[in-house]
């Protein structure tokens, strides 16, 4: 992670994408911008933006999927926008998991000023989900309640996984597309049998808890209880 995560814009309007893009970066972030639904799940993987602008109406895949795409995989900031204010309801009511919804036509000012409030909201993706937890990608190291764990390096992966994503509930797919990113033929047993591993370790440094849940038919959900206040 460093500071140079761009803001992904995803606008097939130019002139729209244009201004978000210019207030944007006055503002001092760095952007990147889309203009086709398709390109947005691989550029999400490459780049990791820090949040993503995702228009409704898009060209090859719209909005609405791609928020549920990009929620399968990633807990970045979501700002959703849409053409029309009567649409919003409804868009809440499917709860895709979008963190805000602007409404056209807007102010660049008001995208900047969400922009900001969000990122203040989760500075840290990883300490405001699972605080007791750290992980250092780069290094391959991870500690939970400063404990270092001895993980392998695809462990270290799924625990990321689960860790940006605190509380939600991954597929044995999801977590295996996270992992594998070569793709590599595996099975659900090969995921059952690293996430096992996974569990014991993390057990070990917080017995009695159940840090990574299975829920049966559905996949797994990683949660971690609120640190206990110091006596
Ligand atoms: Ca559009």
């Amino acid at each position: 992670m460093n500071d140079e995560q761009p803001i992904l814009i995803v606008e097939d309007e130019p002139k729209l994408a244009a201004l978000m893009r210019d207030y944007l970066e006055a503002a001092g972030y760095t952007t990147l911008c889309l203009d086709n639904g398709l390109h947005v799940v691989p550029a999400v993987r490459a780049h990791e933006p820090k949040l993503v602008l995702l228009d409704l109406m898009l060209p090859g895949r719209d909005g609405m999927q791609l928020c549920q795409d990009l929620r399968g995989f990633s807990a970045v900031p979501i700002i959703m926008i849409t053409a029309r204010v009567e649409e919003v309801d409804r868009l809440l009511g499917l709860e895709l998991g979008a963190d805000d919804y602007i409404c056209k036509p807007f102010s660049p000012r008001e995208v900047v000023a969400r922009v900001k409030a969000i990122l203040r909201r989760s500075p840290q993706l990883l300490d405001t989900s699972a605080p007791r937890l750290l992980i250092d990608e780069a290094r391959y190291q991870a500690s939970l309640d400063g404990i270092t764990l001895d993980l392998t390096p695809l462990e270290l992966r799924l625990l990321n996984t689960f860790a940006r994503a605190a509380g939600r509930v991954f597929s044995r797919d999801q977590l295996l597309d996270h992992i594998y990113s070569d793709h590599r033929v595996v099975t659900d047993r090969t995921v059952d049998s690293h996430i096992r591993n996974l569990r014991r370790k993390l057990e070990q440094v917080c017995p009695g808890e159940t840090p990574i849940e299975s829920l049966y038919g559905v996949g797994y959900r990683f949660q971690l209880a609120e640190k206990q206040p110091h006596a």
